[in-house]
């Protein structure tokens, strides 16, 4: 009885394309009769449909829909706009064509319908998570006119609440009873067959709905959202056609519904809808400033927040907000990431630097094992930074606005007693569609019911207002927000890591070249608009199914486009800095090399030269601090490497620093530190060690790894090739030795030590072709401590070694950027790595976690070869003054040898800057957004502690200001210059950035 009568299309046709083309070029192409009942596809086409239709004379007055029901996404387009998305999974099958039908208004129209090959979800072969089937057919049910019974429509909404009361209220609550004779009543008075009852039905229902609560209720503040994956079981491109499905289908709710809210995060996703539907975005600009359409979170896009580097992260919010700021007219006042695999605790100090104060999440209602014990909170950083922090308690950013949702709500809400606000989200996510015109309708009936909590459309900024309005009895959560699942999307795809670290340290070093290069050179022309592309193609494969390789395959392909793209360019506008920057250079190259260093202290390392004739020769060189050096030979090292192959086939290198015997199947059996006379390898075990555990999920394959992986432990032994000796010392001893993983899988590895270097390097290949393996390496060691430390962005924190309370053993797996650490006083071990972010310890066996094999949602996850390298250290004292984090640097940021053509001086060494404090890393030197004459230098405090240092520049600095991570200098903020030094103060793990003026204007 919903619809009356229905009236078919006049005529139906139909093209069918590979590609997402626009509706311009879709309309001029040859379209043949379609029928319904008829399919389409395969997966990932898309059908344009064209729909030539006229209502019926007689349909006065009615309220006329296009009904549509077909498998895949589709879009509505009418008059050259796109003005409605339809997805059967998201409860979107009609498209209203009058509220009212006027006979003046024109009965005779033409549509199209962009209908996708996929579904909400993708298109996974039987499973949401499997990998697509590429040959899936999508097939249109229904598509005719209707009329829509409204008053019909009302009481099922009527009839729906007053029923989920009955039930849920329960039997002990005589507003469940009243709910339920209300109804009754209702089904007395309501003859079906004549419409002219049914007023007085609604009625009854409205009286009902009118009984208000008292004043103590609860306050649930609701908000429209919609979470759009930006790229997962579909390609990015198809996100592009998800926003925009999905946000007009929100404006049309606007014009008919003047209390809906609707947030949105993402910066990606409005430059994508402002470039291709700039129609759409206009109107949603327009009602993003009547304060309806939201803008939140502030980040480019709702990114990884565990694994991306604290520069990227930065530049997350860098990116968003000057977007949003420049689009809307103001930045974002809320952190949005509701559905990301854990969250830094350098995350709130991230925050606070870029105008954040408010955050909220929810995911960490994922929890396997414990119970997060609040919804809202203080979070505190590694560095003390607060921010206000809110999960909604309905335990879910897509709720549909029902009587479970709101009791849910309110039960599950943790600060009762102490705060009487809360938030649900409400609208059909993850692959899009969000609110329906039927989750405001609940919405509108449940405002103020006796027995319900009292429900309001409201903002963000008014949810978190009523919060921060008495604070007094909220708790405080300090450190990282980890999450007790989905441990496995530290390892998965280990291309996109790799290349993530890759490209944010290639990145890195462009920005402070180039920077350099400008400072040296006004004339050279500093890449800010080729930069700000290659940072926007990183930091969107960092979102929170790419970077952590939940991902289908035409995901992983884009990603690793992106990141080609990314390399390649970079390398040419590294290139053309160390042009500019060495430039004035005359005579011979020959035996001549400019070495450069891009980290903040100075480095003695082994690096291979151009020699003569392009051969390649080792050298031990020398270089400064943030500068390059000319090298015309090799150091003499203090201690030569030597290599010592023993009776039983081990091998002994020594450094002068450190001692490693390696056994004939590549296996430590000692690393010893000569100064402190310290073994560091645990007595009868085996550094080194290649284990490989069965990898099963419960369910999110790519996702999770279980702890029950652990039982399942069994060390790699089979030797493909023994040790042999490649280097036999000198600058450098290399070691090499392969393994058989299984009859399809092998490790070849170089053990490399070089001269004056305090680490043992494992330089790893993989031949990979495993399904649901777990490839980990282990080193168990001679430390005995309750904790061990792993780095994060700008900073470190620990995390138990041990098992005692639930919370401990659930972080079986976590993760770490480039090294962790296993101390007791006076010594300790650190693993370092150039790609990897999984890790663990427990007691005294540290491991790193190398490669899995998951096959949901893509098949073919990590098959194929692999190289990354790590390295073992073990070190007197503590790992802040044993270098550890210098050591983690630069094996992550190689020191550069200048192209021929970019020879450099032709004698001596230059320092940009240094710094005599360790604790103190510069991490970033760029040119100031923004700005022609000045540069953003960023640094932080590595350690852990309070330090007050000096940053000293051989550059023209004319005045020095403190910035926010945006940044906005503070005009009383300037910091004195005297003997090219500024003095900065530190406190533990406190970023500063700087914006130094420069003497002249720079381009
Ligand atoms: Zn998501």
């Amino acid at each position: 009885r919903l619809y009356g009568a229905s009236f078919p299309l006049d005529s139906l046709t139909c093209f069918l394309t590979p590609d997402r083309i626009s509706y311009e070029e879709a309309i001029k192409q040859e379209f043949k009769p379609f029928k319904v009942g008829q399919s389409f596809g395969p997966t990932w086409w898309t059908c344009w449909f064209r729909l030539e239709i006229s209502i019926p004379k007689d349909w006065s007055g009615k309220e006329v829909h296009l009904v549509w029901e077909s498998d895949g996404e589709g879009m509505v387009w009418r008059d050259r706009q796109p003005v409605q998305g339809l997805a059967t999974e998201g409860k979107k099958t009609s498209y209203i064509l009058s509220e009212s039908l006027n006979p003046e208004e024109p009965h005779s129209l033409t549509f199209y319908v962009e209908q996708a090959g996929n579904g909400l979800f993708g298109a996974g072969d039987g499973s949401m998570i499997a990998p697509p089937d590429p040959n899936k057919s999508f097939t249109l049910h229904k598509a005719e006119l209707v009329i829509f019974n409204k008053d019909v429509y009302e009481l099922l909404v009527d009839f729906e609440i007053l029923i989920d009361i009955a039930k849920l209220l329960g039997e002990d609550n005589q507003r469940s009873f009243q709910a339920l004779y209300t109804a009754n009543q209702m089904v007395n008075m309501c003859d079906v067959i004549d419409p002219s009852t049914f007023p007085a039905v609604h009625e009854l229902a409205r009286a009902f709905f009118a009984q208000k609560n008292g004043d103590s209720q609860h306050t649930i503040h609701a908000m429209g959202h919609c979470h759009i994956d930006t790229a997962w079981l579909w390609p990015y491109a198809e996100t592009i056609r998800k926003c925009a499905r999905s946000w007009v289908t929100v404006i049309r709710l606007m014009e008919k519904n003047p209390n809906f809210i609707f947030t949105c995060s993402q910066a990606q996703q409005f430059e994508w809808v402002r470039t291709r539907y700039p129609g759409l975005y206009a109107e949603i600009q327009d009602y993003a400033r009547q304060g309806r359409f939201i803008p939140v979170g502030g980040t480019w896009v709702e990114m990884d927040g565990n694994l991306p580097s604290g520069e990227a992260m930065v530049r997350q919010f860098l990116q968003g907000q000057r977007f949003f700021k420049k689009e809307f007219g103001k930045y974002c006042t809320e952190f949005w990431l509701p559905d990301t695999f854990g969250y830094s605790a350098q995350l709130p100090q991230i925050m606070q630097g870029c105008g954040i104060k408010r955050f909220l999440t929810q995911k960490l209602s994922w929890n396997l094992v414990n119970t997060f014990p609040h919804h809202t909170f203080f979070w505190e950083g590694i560095d003390g930074s607060r921010v206000l922090t809110h999960f909604p308690p309905g335990d879910s950013y897509e709720m549909k606005s029902k009587v479970e949702d709101l009791l849910k709500t309110v039960k599950n809400h943790k600060e009762k007693g102490r705060l009487n606000h809360s938030t649900l989200l409400f609208g059909f996510g993850d692959g899009g569609a969000g609110p329906t015109q039927l989750h405001l309708d609940r919405m509108q009936r449940m405002q103020d019911v006796d027995g319900l909590p009292r429900t309001q459309q409201s903002t963000p900024d008014s949810f978190f207002s009523a919060v921060e309005a008495d604070t007094s009895l909220l708790c405080a959560w300090k450190g990282e927000l980890f999450l007790e699942l989905h441990n496995g999307s530290y390892t998965s795809q280990a291309q996109i890591k790799k290349q993530n670290r890759k490209c944010e340290c290639i990145l890195h070093d462009v920005e402070m070249v180039s920077g350099l290069a400008l400072v040296q050179k006004r004339t050279f022309q500093y890449p800010s608009a080729k930069l700000q592309h290659l940072w926007r193609l990183l930091l969107v494969n960092q979102f929170h199914d790419v970077l952590p390789g939940s991902c289908i395959q035409m995901v992983v392909e884009d990603a690793l486009k992106y990141y080609e793209e990314l390399r390649n360019s970079s390398t040419q506008l590294l290139k053309d800095a160390m042009l500019s920057l060495f430039q004035g250079s005359s005579g011979s190259t020959e035996g001549r090399n400019t070495v450069l260093n891009t980290l903040s202290w100075e480095r003695t390392e082994v690096v291979s030269l151009q020699g003569p004739g392009q051969k390649k020769t080792l050298a031990l060189v020398k270089v400064p601090s943030i500068g390059y050096t000319t090298v015309t030979e090799s150091l003499k090292p203090t201690f030569p490497v030597t290599v010592t192959k023993q009776a039983d086939g081990s091998v002994s290198m020594e450094n002068g620093i450190l001692r490693a015997i390696i056994d004939p199947i590549g296996r430590i059996t000692s690393l010893y530190l000569l100064d402190c006379k310290r073994e560091a390898i645990s007595e009868g075990c085996y550094g080194n060690q290649f284990v490989i555990f069965d990898d099963i999920p419960l369910y999110w394959d790519a996702w999770d790894v279980m702890d029950y992986h652990l039982e399942t432990r069994k060390p790699l032994m089979e030797t493909l090739n023994p040790l042999e000796i490649v280097s036999s010392g000198g600058l450098r001893g290399c070691l090499k030795f392969s393994i058989r993983i299984s009859k399809v899988s092998v490790i070849h590895q170089e053990v490399i030590l070089d001269a004056m270097c305090p680490y043992l390097k494992f330089k790893t290949e993989v031949e990979w072709h495993e399904a649901h393996k777990f490839l980990k390496v282990e080193f168990p060691v001679r430390v005995h401590s309750m904790n061990s430390t792993y780095e994060i962005q700008f900073g470190h924190l620990q995390r138990p070694t041990h098992w005692n309370t639930s919370w401990d053993w659930a972080r079986y797996e976590v993760w770490g950027h480039k090294w962790s650490d296993l101390s007791e006083h006076g010594f300790g071990v650190a693993l370092l790595n150039d790609c990897k972010y999984g890790c663990s310890a427990h007691q005294n066996v540290m491991r790193l976690s190398l490669l899995r094999a998951p096959k949901s949602p893509d098949s073919n996850a990590d098959i194929g070869h692999h190289q990354f390298t790590y390295a073992v250290q073990p070190h007197a004292g503590c790992f802040q003054e044993a270098g550890v984090i210098q050591c983690a640097y630069n094996m992550n940021f190689p020191l550069h040898i200048a192209p021929l053509e970019c020879a450099g001086p032709e004698v001596g060494s230059w320092s940009a800057f240094s710094l005599p404090s360790p604790a103190v890393v510069l991490e970033t030197i760029k040119l100031a957004e923004d700005r022609s004459d000045a540069l953003l230098v960023r640094l932080y405090e590595s350690h852990g502690s309070t330090v007050v240092t000096q940053l000293h520049t051989s550059l023209p600095v004319k005045e020095a200001f403190l910035c926010d991570l945006l940044e906005h200098t503070d005009p009383s903020k300037a910091l004195p210059i005297s003997d090219s030094s500024i003095e900065l103060s530190f406190t533990p793990f406190q970023i500063l950035s700087l914006i130094l003026f420069l003497n002249e204007a720079l381009n």
